[in-house]
């Protein structure tokens, strides 16, 4: 079976999904996981100038997490750069974000926890 279409406010799709220091072996390398969500908000932030209130806006989250992904996301690509690890950029959403995740059905009221961030093409319980 085909996997739906994922429809999550991730836009950016990197050239690139892993960065290692030049000239190490990658079993003598740590790694760091760059989420997408986070890899989102520094492009949004840091490429593109926008405000953190028009970055979450275009993220569909609120201001203040907006804030702290983009914080982490600053973090690790510091770690990465001044302590030489690697960088590898997952296509998985943060934690944080996930539990943010839910599905509630207009017609019947359902409401659910789903794993990723996509839409759910259908109602599970009334099928509208
Ligand atoms: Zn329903």
């Amino acid at each position: 079976m085909a996997r739906p279409k994922k429809h999550r406010r991730i836009s950016c799709d990197p050239n690139s999904y892993y960065f290692k220091p030049a000239g190490v072996s990658l079993n003598h390398l740590e790694e760091i996981i760059l989420e997408g969500d986070e890899l989102e908000a520094i492009r949004l932030s840091d490429l593109m100038n926008l405000s953190q209130e028009e970055a979450a806006l275009q993220m569909n989250i609120s201001r203040p997490t907006f804030g702290r992904i983009v914080n982490k996301a600053r973090a690790k690509i510091a770690d990465g750069i001044i302590n030489g690890k690697a960088i590898k950029i997952s296509d998985e959403l943060s934690s944080e974000l996930k539990e943010k995740l839910q599905f509630s059905c207009p017609n019947c009221g359902l409401k659910l926890r789903i794993k990723k961030r996509r839409q759910l093409s259908h109602c599970p319980k009334c099928s509208e």
